[in-house]
């Protein structure tokens, strides 16, 4: 988010900005331990708005941006078996073509023809948008960060925000373990650690950190999931498939095929320590809908930190109590995918711009109030 923010100022010719990150690498936060998915598969339309431009700007990233950031428009299948949930897709599906999304309902048997491998024991029917997929994120990433770095924005790595001080409720100033820096604005793109950039200013800003896994499995003895004998044990491509209820999801990742899944008993916190004993009920889940995994070696597996808010849609704009105190972050697990278009709308909001968006579901003041509805499709 900081560096498609950083990007965007650039772009405008606002290029007197400063990046902080307190690692030695980009990308080492949530966004380096994301799943890569794209998709325009969501429930409110203020995310779709911001997947078409955000998966849109994918597609010409490299001639735009100059990195490239491998996007695979395989599509997205939400597998559904509760009637509930039919319901609400029917319903999002509806939403989702008026929105100009590509995205259909399949009966079972169409989408196990889209997705071979499956096993459809209860499901009731599925969506598929062949437009969704998966791509890079550090590619993403470093293509922002080197595009503003050459139009003259500066990127401070090692660098920790330590404190933020206000002059007649404005911001003035940024201490960070190297320094401080005088500046009117700031932007929190923290991320998961949202919450203690707020906590600096005494504005609440409602982010919690959540551990996520991710496993990576090899097919037994070595094989290649491109092996003739598991050309109908997995899909050949990189569908990305949700078993919509467990929050079991697969795509094929490089040599092996990438799996996670929610946890209901996981507790908000920061540690990204490899839970393992986690992993035998993802499997026995997993095995349900994907029989092939039964006999996989699992080779490796990371944690990462979703990231949040009280209604899952992110906080995007003006903070109303501090003036020069802007956020973007709270994204709730889907936050790599929309990093094109929200840089672009926040930054054309710093900017003195209409961003042609609007952003009251986004908005920090939400909170408080509960006026809107937020995001009931996440992962
Ligand atoms: C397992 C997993 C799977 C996911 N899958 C997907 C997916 O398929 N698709 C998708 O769109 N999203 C996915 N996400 C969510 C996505 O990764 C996040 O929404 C997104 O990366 C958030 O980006 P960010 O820039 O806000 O946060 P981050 O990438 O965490 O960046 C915040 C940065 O702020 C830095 N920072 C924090 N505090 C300070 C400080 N005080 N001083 C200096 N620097 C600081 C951190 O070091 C970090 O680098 C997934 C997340 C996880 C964990």
């Amino acid at each position: 988010m900081g560096c498609s923010v950083a990007w965007h100022l650039a772009e405008r010719g606002i290029t007197n900005v400063v990046l902080i990150e307190r690692e030695q690498q980009l990308a080492t936060g949530s966004t380096g331990k994301n799943a890569g998915g794209v998709r325009h598969q969501f429930s409110h339309p203020a995310n779709i708005a911001l997947s078409r431009e955000s998966i849109d700007m994918m597609k010409h990233f490299e001639a735009r941006v100059g990195v490239p950031v491998d996007l695979h428009q395989d599509g997205y299948l939400f597998l559904l078996s509760k009637s509930a949930n039919v319901a609400a897709f029917q319903k999002n599906v509806a939403l989702q073509k008026a929105h100009g999304v590509n995205v259909q309902w399949l009966s079972p048997q169409e989408a196990l023809a889209v997705a071979p491998g499956l096993d459809m024991a209860g499901v009731r029917g599925a969506t598929y948008c062949p437009d969704d997929g998966v791509a890079d994120p550090n590619g993403v990433t470093q293509g922002f960060a080197k595009g503003a770095q050459a139009r003259g924005v500066e990127i401070v790595r090692e660098t920790e925000v330590m404190g933020i001080r206000l002059e007649r409720n404005r911001v003035a100033e940024v201490r960070t373990s190297r320094g401080s820096i005088a500046t009117p604005i700031v932007v929190n793109a923290a991320g998961p650690w949202a919450k203690s950039i707020g906590r600096m200013l005494g504005v609440d800003v409602p982010v919690e950190p959540e551990r996520r896994h991710i496993f990576i499995a090899q097919p037994p003895g070595g094989g290649s999931w491109d092996d003739p004998a598991y050309s109908n044990a997995v899909p050949a491509s990189k569908i990305l498939v949700i078993d919509f209820e467990s929050t079991f999801y697969f795509h094929r990742e490089g040599k092996g095929l990438l799996f996670g899944m929610g946890d209901p008993d996981e507790t908000p916190g920061f540690d990204i320590t490899v839970r393992w004993d986690f992993l035998p009920k993802v499997i026995e889940v997993a095995i349900r809908r994907l029989p092939a995994l039964a006999d996989a070696a699992v080779s490796h597996a990371w944690a990462g930190l979703y990231e949040m808010t009280p209604d899952h849609n992110a906080i995007i704009g003006p903070s109303e109590d501090i003036d020069g105190f802007y956020c973007i972050a709270g994204f709730s697990g889907h936050g790599f995918q929309h990093s094109p278009a929200a840089g672009r709308v926040l930054a054309d909001v710093i900017a003195g711009r209409d961003p042609k968006f609007d952003l009251v579901p986004f908005a920090l003041s939400r909170f408080a109030a509960r006026t809107v509805r937020g995001e009931a499709n996440i992962v």
